[in-house]
């Protein structure tokens, strides 16, 4: 029955889907003031959310232009329903325009319909259906707008700074069925910090080590230049019998009297650093087998005995799993070094509930001081809805009901936008079978997804917020 309701809406949404896909909302500072706070762009796309809103007789708040909500419902507890209508930059090779939004018998394909205009339209829609419906609402629904979800989250942390933080919620900017838990992360910098030279002339000298750009990927490649003073045949031999040992591609060659070496290793995202193969530890790893000179034999003798082959933390004495939010892990993003300044070692940290973060940190500074200290960049605590609380399986059944997939909820050790909400859970909108195309060129949603998504909204919505408890 809801996805006849939605039936009935169909063109309706496109045309205020097309609407919202055609405002080009991606963050730019050098137009940015206090009128448009992360730029003209996704203000444009927030007014554009309030103009829906106030067509179709909801009331609206708005949060100075970088946040706001729609309105509707009644009752004591507030039901969350966050989206974000920013969007990242187009990129190069579209075979369409991604600003002015193609509309194909079976799909829609513009920059954001995926992520996250697409799953805004739909949840909103579902909202707006029930209202059509007059029905006697048990709870207020607050659907907020963001407008920096893909930089820093200036919006919600905006919003949450005044507004009321909703009893509960959802956050339709991820996958079905159901993303009920997100383990804690960090990204923080092991700095060494002790200027240390070497009495003896060492057989060669680390001048520079270069490998990885983000916290968050397996860095693919990494380079080292040395200075080789004996044995350069030695080395080169050891460097070529590392690479078979180890399966990896490489190469060396000598340039200007200095040798550099490069590892190739495979990238992926950092919160499954099992997965790939890090150019720069393995780098590391060869070097702590040369005589080094001290200051270099510090950091990578650090590198090779705390960080190498070790992505759960085994080496740090940090190791630790729980059965709601699984392994912690660790991945080295960034691993830079020069003679003059010495190396800095850029760690992405992910951890279940239950690790004390604050005390586990200092542990590592203290053992590590005093030649290297730890700085921390960025930091967010664990985040986890009991999947059995009666909201989460009533969105579960939402879910069911439309697609008869029996998928069980799950945590992830990523980040989504529902952790900015206390009880917030990701719900929709990716199916198992939708193609990911998010943050890529040609990213398209299929009118069955976006409907489908909107009929188990309606159904979650009317279930929590209309039937109650
Ligand atoms: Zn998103």
């Amino acid at each position: 029955m809801w996805r006849e309701k939605v039936a009935q809406y169909e063109d309706k949404m496109i045309e205020d889907l097309t609407g919202l896909l055609n405002i080009r909302s991606v963050r730019d500072d050098s137009l940015a003031d206090a009128e448009h706070p992360v730029g003209p762009g996704p203000r444009a796309a927030l007014d554009y959310m309030y103009e829906l809103a106030k067509r179709d007789g909801f009331n609206t708040h708005d949060v100075d232009h970088i946040a706001g909500r729609i309105e509707a419902g009644k009752g004591d507890e507030i039901f969350g329903i966050l989206g974000h209508v920013d969007v990242v930059p187009e990129g190069s090779g579209w075979d369409t325009d991604p600003f002015n939004a193609t509309v194909t018998e079976d799909r829609i394909i513009a920059r954001g319909t995926l992520d996250d205009k697409g799953p805004t339209i739909a949840a909103y829609y579902a909202v707006k259906i029930l209202e059509d419906m007059k029905v006697d609402w048990k709870k207020r629904i607050h659907i907020i707008i963001g407008t920096d979800e893909e930089s820093e989250w200036k919006c919600t942390d905006r919003y949450f700074e005044t507004e009321p933080m909703p009893d509960l919620g959802i956050a339709p900017d991820a996958d079905f069925p159901l993303i009920h838990g997100e383990k804690g992360f960090s990204s923080f910098d092991i700095i060494q910090v002790s200027d240390e030279e070497s009495e003896t002339t060492p057989e060669v000298v680390l001048k520079a080590l270069k490998s990885g750009e983000r916290y968050n990927m397996v860095p693919d490649h990494a380079e080292a230049q040395l200075v080789v003073n004996e044995q350069m045949a030695f080395v080169i031999q050891s460097f070529e019998g590392f690479l078979k040992e180890h399966n990896l591609e490489g190469k060396h060659y000598v340039d200007n009297g200095q040798l550099k070496i490069e590892v190739e290793g495979k990238s992926v995202h950092g919160m499954e650093p099992f997965k790939g193969i890090n150019a720069g530890l393995y780098l590391i790893h060869f070097l702590n087998s040369l005589d080094l000179d001290k200051k270099s034999k510090t950091f990578v003798q650090l590198g090779d005995e705390k960080l190498f082959d070790s992505h759960f933390g085994e080496k740090l004495g940090v190791q630790m799993e729980t059965p709601e939010l699984g392994r912690l892990t660790t991945n080295i993003g960034i691993i830079s070094y020069t003679d003059v300044d010495g190396g800095v070692y850029g760690v992405n940290l992910r951890y279940p509930n239950g690790f004390e973060f604050d005390n586990e940190i200092e542990k590592l500074s203290n053992a590590i001081a005093p030649q290297f200290e730890v700085e921390v960049t960025k930091h967010q605590v664990p985040h986890y809805v009991d999947k059995n609380d009666p909201f989460v399986q009533k969105l579960l059944q939402a879910y069911r009901n439309q697609t008869g997939d029996m998928t069980e909820p799950y945590t992830i050790g990523g980040g989504t936008y529902a952790r900015t909400m206390e009880k917030g859970v990701a719900f929709g909108a990716m199916f198992k079978d939708s193609e990911d195309l998010m943050h890529q060129k040609n990213e398209y949603i299929t009118k069955k997804q976006l409907f489908d998504a909107t009929a188990i909204y309606l159904e979650a919505i009317h279930s929590v917020c209309v039937e109650g408890e």
